[in-house]
């Protein structure tokens, strides 16, 4: 069996935050405002995984309402939320990302990106694809005021004998 999954999440951009995707810091006047880091991208992951699998979402796993998570580490999130997902036996075929926001371009730091998502979920760094796009100046993401992530994955599951259920 196959599944697609789809995550998408929003974060303000502020002075005085780190701007982190997928675990790795831009160089950047401003960052994302969050319960946790704000880490965007990682939380648009953490969706689509869980999504995917039919295990729940972000919200519902790391409460913003909760202490715990106030300025949690994002990617240390995605570990977890992976560890469900692979516990009940799926496994990663790709994982397709993209992120919304006029500054810092994300080209310089795309494959390091890449690597830190992989890492994460224990996977090639080739089933992982990010990609930036502009909002060419329109609206709070062409201003700078936000950022925006949307991924997509595949997840295929396996029996108890380890053998694809396709
Ligand atoms: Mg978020």
């Amino acid at each position: 069996m196959i599944r697609v999954g789809l995550g998408r999440d929003l974060h303000r951009l502020v002075h005085g935050r780190r701007f982190l995707l997928g675990g790795i810091e831009l160089v950047s006047d401003k960052g994302e405002l969050g319960h946790s880091d704000g880490d965007v991208l990682a939380h648009a992951v953490i969706d689509a995984i869980l999504g995917a699998a039919g295990l729940g979402d972000i919200g519902e796993l790391f409460p913003p309402s909760e202490e715990t998570w106030k300025d949690a580490d994002s990617m240390e999130l995605l570990k977890a939320a992976w560890g469900l997902v692979n516990r009940a036996h799926w496994n990663l075929i790709n994982l397709d990302c993209v992120v919304i926001c006029d500054n810092p371009k994300l080209l310089p730091y795309r494959d390091r990106i890449r690597s830190s998502l992989a890492q994460a979920m224990g996977v090639s760094s080739d089933a992982v694809f990010v990609k930036g796009k502009t909002n060419e100046g329109f609206g709070p993401l062409g201003e700078g005021a936000a950022a925006e992530a949307l991924a997509v994955c595949l997840l295929e599951h396996e029996d108890r004998y380890g053998n694809n259920t396709l």
